[in-house]
Parts: structure tokens; C-alpha cells; sequence
């Protein structure tokens, strides 16, 4: 039984005052419930603040983004030892906005994920099609490709850190969703592509989240699909009365 997992991405949004009073927010709501794994991923700089917020909880605190070398003359990067040095447990990598804004390629995505888990790192690897790949049939090709290279060289032991995130670029911060079962059909070609590269034990204990405009009244419906197995949630997940609920969709 995969534990649902959902992940906030502040993106370069809020202040100090207003990251701390989400988080702690958050972590007032939760409490010790562990039918739920949340994660929130602030701009660098408020990284700290968050991690004093939600310390002691079973909240988890990452980077939304991090260097693929450890430490040197990389000015503006934010190397995983300074992530694990302020307290952060995971780093999401890859993001389309890293890939499609700041020309990440899969091979720079894959240095990142093993400079991550070299460090005690947890990793969140987002993959997606562009509405171009979509419409040209590439959907499939598209994830099995970024999947494929964005784990390459990964440990068998190190398999159980990390988590995929499933975002069609098309419907990130654009409103648009993708159906369950448009999401539920790559979600579960992409555990079959897990499978294919490690083992069907490993395929069957990786969360797939999926990602692009989850809503508080959307996530029932996409977190009833079997292979959908938590959120990576943007703008709403950057105030409590709509984070929440997103949070709550169990109850
Ligand atoms: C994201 O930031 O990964 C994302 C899915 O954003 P949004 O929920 O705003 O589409």
C-alpha cells in the first residue's frame, strides 16, 4: 500500500512572513496523522524558516531545485549539501520549468538525481509531454525517455527514495487538467516503463504523483485512479483554504 503523497511547489511566490504562517498552518492541520505524506518545497531562501516551522512533524521540507556539483564556482546554484545542511530532506528535479524555461536536459536531470541521493536526499523526478509531443503521438516516447535517462545508474537500494511526478506540460498553471484518464492511462504506462528498468517490486512501491492544476475539486477524481498516487500541486498550493483540501482528500 503506496502512502498518498502530496507535494506543494511554491514556485518563486510568498514572502518570509507568509511561508512561515503556510507552513505552520499546515503542520497545525496534520498533527501526527500519517494517512498522508505532505511535502513543501519553498523558494530557496525561505527554506529555513520552513524547516523551524514544520520541525518536529512529519512534514517534509524540500528544494525546487539543486545543483549537480557539490560545491565551487556555480554562482546562483544551491548545491544538495546546502539543502541537506539547512535541514531539507528531498529535492525535486527536473521540473518543466526547469526543463522548458532554463533548457535542462535529461542528462543534466540525471547528475542532479544522483548528486541528491549521494547526499541523503530524497528525490521527486518530474517528468511530461509538451502539447506538441502530445499531439504528435509522442506522449508515451516523451516520459519513457525523460524516465528512462533521469534514472539511469540509480543504485537498486537508492530506488525506494525516489518519487516520479507526472506533468503534462500543458496543464501546468494553465487551468487545464489532464482526465483521470488521460492521467490514469500515462500513470500507468510509466510504472510499466519503471518496471521494465528495475524490478516489479520496485515499480509497485514507487509513488507517481501526477501534477498540473490539482484542485481542491479535482483531486478526489484523479486520486481515485489505482495508479495515481498523490499530487504535485502549484498554485493552490500556496494558500491553506485551498491546500487543505487537497490534503484532505480522503476524508
Ligand atoms: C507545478 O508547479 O508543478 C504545478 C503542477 O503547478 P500548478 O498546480 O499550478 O499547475
Amino acid at each position: 500500500m503506496r502512502q498518498p503523497y502530496i507535494a506543494g511547489n511554491w514556485k518563486m511566490n510568498l514572502d518570509r512572513r507568509s511561508a512561515r504562517e503556510l507552513a505552520s498552518g499546515i503542520r497545525e492541520h496534520l498533527g501526527a496523522r500519517d494517512d498522508v505524506q505532505v511535502g513543501l518545497f519553498p523558494p530557496f531562501v525561505y527554506l529555513d524558516e520552513v524547516v523551524r516551522a514544520v520541525s518536529g512533524s512529519p512534514v517534509l521540507v524540500g528544494g525546487q531545485n539543486c545543483c549537480d556539483e557539490d560545491e565551487g564556482a556555480f554562482t546562483g546554484e544551491i548545491s544538495t549539501g546546502m539543502l541537506a545542511d539547512v535541514g531539507a530532506q528531498v529535492a525535486l528535479v527536473g521540473h518543466s520549468e526547469r526543463r522548458h524555461v532554463y533548457g535542462e536536459s535529461d542528462e543534466l536531470v540525471n547528475r542532479k538525481v544522483h548528486a541528491a541521493l549521494a547526499r541523503g536526499l530524497d528525490v521527486i523526478l518530474c517528468i511530461g509531454e509538451t502539447i506538441e509531443q502530445r499531439e504528435a503521438g509522442e506522449t508515451e516516447a516523451t516520459n519513457a525517455r525523460q524516465l528512462t535517462a533521469g534514472i539511469q545508474g540509480v543504485a537498486p537500494g537508492d530506488l525506494g527514495r525516489l518519487t516520479i511526478a507526472y506533468e503534462p506540460v500543458w496543464a501546468i498553471g494553465t487551468g487545464l487538467t489532464a482526465s483521470p484518464a488521460q492521467a490514469g492511462a500515462v500513470h500507468a504506462y510509466v510504472r510499466g516503463v519503471f518496471a521494465g528498468l528495475t524490478t516489479d517490486a520496485a515499480a509497485e512501491g514507487i509513488r507517481i504523483l501526477y501534477g498540473g492544476s490539482v484542485k481542491p475539486d479535482n483531486v478526489r477524481e484523479l486520486m481515485a485512479v489505482p495508479d495515481i498516487d498523490g499530487a504535485l500541486v502549484g498554485g493552490a498550493s500556496l494558500e491553506l483554504e485551498t491546500f487543505i483540501p487537497i490534503v484532505d482528500f480522503g476524508n
